[in-house]
């Protein structure tokens, strides 16, 4: 999956400043900034920046076989022209097939960061400016002192199975084409479990049962921390699908699954599994 990378992630918030050798990272919405013409991912250095005036925020390190890589997001309103005849802004697909995988992990990661901070700059409550904690990776109100901490949205990838069979779907007017499984955001109020059951019902019109934990990944293209079940599909097996959700929902054995290993999604390593008959 996209976050299981060679490096060890290190995300402990400490206020600190860029020096030589540091990856500077701009985003511009979800794009993100990086070298023009390069068959891999690489990112600005602070010395490239020879001075510019900005701001930087701490991001994260990745403890490499190199070393150290430590990330900082670049708060400039424009960039110098001698930067951007080298650099250019490129949108987050992009990390769904670009190596190095570690600079991919990182890149997205960045990216919903610098779109929260972007999104993070008044109180929703008062209105006032927000200021950055000096602890933790949080903005605060210095007029009502609400915390605002950092969007992560929980949400369920399901595997319904049905013996030898698994409940698969297409998206309805996405650009996303290839099968996906019954998926949803947990609402205020309900455990995983609940949305697990919720989110079956809605797409597909089935009960399950035997719900079983799989494992969980963070999916910074939308902010969301998913977490991957595998369950039963309890009685009735005939498919009511939600026709403004999806185009398909249908059961497939493991032998008509089409899918192939993609080595990025949660959704596609549970589909993997089950293909593979390493479920069971
Ligand atoms: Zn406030």
């Amino acid at each position: 999956m996209i976050q299981d990378i060679t490096a060890i992630y290190h995300n402990e918030y400490k206020e600190q400043s860029p020096s030589v050798g540091d990856y500077i990272m701009f985003a511009d919405g979800r794009s993100v900034l990086m070298k023009k013409d390069s068959e891999v991912i690489e990112y600005l250095r602070y010395e490239e920046l020879d001075g510019v005036e900005m701001s930087f925020r701490y991001l994260f390190f990745l403890d490499t076989e190199e070393g150290v890589k430590r990330f900082f997001l670049g708060e400039s309103q424009a960039l110098p022209e001698n930067i951007m005849e080298k650099y250019s802004f490129e949108q987050q697909n992009i990390f769904r097939e670009k190596k190095p995988k570690m600079f991919a992990f990182a890149g997205i990661t960045a990216c919903q960061l610098a779109n929260w901070y972007q999104a993070t700059k008044f109180c929703g409550t008062c209105g006032s400016s927000l200021v950055h904690d000096k602890k933790e990776r949080m903005m605060r109100c210095p007029n009502c002192n609400a915390m605002h901490y950092p969007k992560i949205s929980p949400a369920v990838i399901v595997a319904v199975t049905n013996g030898n069979k698994l409940l698969m779907t297409k998206y309805a007017g996405r650009s996303y084409k290839n099968y996906a499984l019954v998926a949803g955001f947990a609402e205020i109020g309900e455990t995983i479990e609940e949305t697990v059951k919720r989110e079956v019902m809605e797409e597909a019109g089935l009960r399950v049962k035997n719900i079983r934990y799989y494992k969980s990944q963070p999916w910074s293209f939308s902010d969301t921390l998913l977490l991957g079940f595998y369950c039963d599909v309890d009685g009735d097996d005939n498919i009511t699908m939600d026709e403004e959700e999806l185009s398909v929902a249908e059961w497939l054995t493991r032998e008509e699954i089409p899918t192939e290993y993609d080595g990025i999604s949660l959704t596609n390593e549970m589909i993997m599994r089950f293909k593979n008959g390493e479920d069971r």
